[in-house]
């Protein structure tokens, strides 16, 4: 079924999104990119003269309840871009009678899933080396499957549409949707929008092809890396991770971010880089900063000769136009991860310098694509977001979509 054609007059929909908003130690939110992304479903539901039932996880609770965590903190914000009121349900899994009593055009937000350990599957406080962890973890996926059933109980219909979450078979993204038949659920526009923009990087690349990785560690997206070692013209590499391919080659960095682990990781991307005839762009220098803090003293060195007692903080002016250039004349663009702790003013110029020169490729007639949280919070904080061709809400869901994987979240619906 597609969120067009159904007929949501007079029916409940529990709608999966992805609320897991940034929040300031007071509770507020830092930035709504994720809220204004499911508005069109959710307004759709409600101007079609159906009932929404809202859920999405927030934060890493591991299972237990945490108010720093709840998504009652953002119930006035969702009212407010829904232009309705909204009710709370302060238990995701007893929300039965508030479910029952919704009404045409009325609005339950559920709290957040991920109180429960059944939403993610996974046993807790037992080690996967423990011999009783299979058993524990059989048992966690029954009641995994058992929360997934209470959640349907609620509604008619399932709309999937958070794209932030599409890569996890959790309860609330995959599991939920076996309990309702093909006419029943749906994507949400968001995932259909999300599901195309990566569509239209994959199926019809434009060459040159150039992927700006960045953020703070190799570790986590060396997955993508290596992927997209197969289909770039150009990679460059920023951040954190600039130091343990400097280390790597024997460099002084100081006080710098490291994966001291990772460092024949590093060596192993340089080497496929060759072989596959891609360009692999490195910085080569770096502004440091002798305490991670905006207020920090700065210098400028080459990112192999950081002293002790200063750290790499943000592409140097070397570096920064090392990557514009590469950034120039490309065809097809993908942006994940800063070049810098971009959230210091004082150290944004690299993340800035690369968020113009992917505004001034797009100009060009560049399609540029832009995920996971951060690279959206630089675009955003650069006033560039009107500038590039999509922003994605997704960060691992993007990449491992870029990368050819199906996802959970959409196979669940598609039956794929
Ligand atoms: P990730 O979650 O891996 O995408 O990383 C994003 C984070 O990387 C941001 O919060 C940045 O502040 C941080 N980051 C970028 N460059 C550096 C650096 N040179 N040192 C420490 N953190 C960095």
């Amino acid at each position: 079924m597609t969120i067009k054609d159904f007929k949501f007059a007079g029916k409940k929909a529990i709608v999966r999104v992805d609320f897991n908003v940034p929040l300031n130690e007071n509770g507020e939110i830092t930035d709504d990119t994720r809220i204004r992304g499911a508005v069109p479903t959710l307004k759709h539901i409600l101007d079609e003269g159906g009932a929404l039932i809202i859920m999405s996880h927030m934060g890493k609770p591991k299972g237990k309840v945490n108010p720093k965590m709840s998504l009652g903190q953002i119930k006035d914000a969702v009212a407010a871009a829904l232009n309705a009121p909204v009710i709370f349900a302060p238990d995701c899994a007893k929300a039965q009678e508030a479910a029952a009593a919704l009404k045409p055009g009325e609005v339950l937000l559920l709290e957040n899933l991920r109180f429960y350990p059944e939403e993610e599957g996974k046993p807790v406080g037992i080690e996967k080396t423990d011999p009783a962890y299979d058993e524990a973890k059989k048992e966690m996926k029954a009641r995994q499957k058992e929360f997934a059933k209470t959640l349907a109980s609620y509604a008619d219909c399932y709309v999937m549409d958070a794209f932030g979450t599409a890569h996890r078979k959790h309860a609330s993204t995959a599991v939920i949707a076996d309990y309702f038949d093909a006419d029943h659920k749906m994507l949400g526009f968001l995932m259909e929008k999300e599901v195309q923009a990566v569509d239209n990087v994959l199926s019809n690349i434009k060459r040159p092809f150039v992927a700006i990785m960045g953020g703070s560690k190799v570790s986590s997206k060396i997955g993508i890396i290596e992927n997209l070692l197969g289909k770039v013209d150009k990679l460059i590499l920023c951040g954190g991770m600039t130091y343990t391919f400097a280390k790597a080659h024997g460099g002084e960095i100081g006080e710098s971010i490291v994966e001291m682990d990772k460092l024949d990781v590093a060596l192993g991307v340089e080497e496929l880089a060759k072989k596959n005839g891609v360009e692999l762009v490195l910085g080569t220098d770096s502004i440091c900063g002798d305490k991670f803090s905006n207020d920090a003293n700065q210098k400028t060195c080459p990112s192999t000769q950081i002293p002790a007692g200063w750290e790499g903080m943000d592409a140097g002016p070397e570096t920064q136009k090392k990557f514009v250039n590469a950034i120039k004349g490309a065809k097809t663009i993908l942006w994940n991860g800063p070049a810098g702790v971009f959230e210091f003013d004082n150290f944004c110029a690299g993340s800035r310098a690369i968020g113009e020169a992917v505004a001034e490729a797009t100009k060009e007639g560049a399609f540029s694509l832009i995920g996971g949280g951060d690279s959206v919070a630089c675009v955003n904080k650069f006033g560039l977001a009107d500038q590039v061709s999509y922003i994605s809400t997704g960060g691992g869901a993007l990449l491992e979509a870029i990368e050819g994987k199906v996802l959970p979240g959409v196979a669940a619906i598609k039956g794929e």
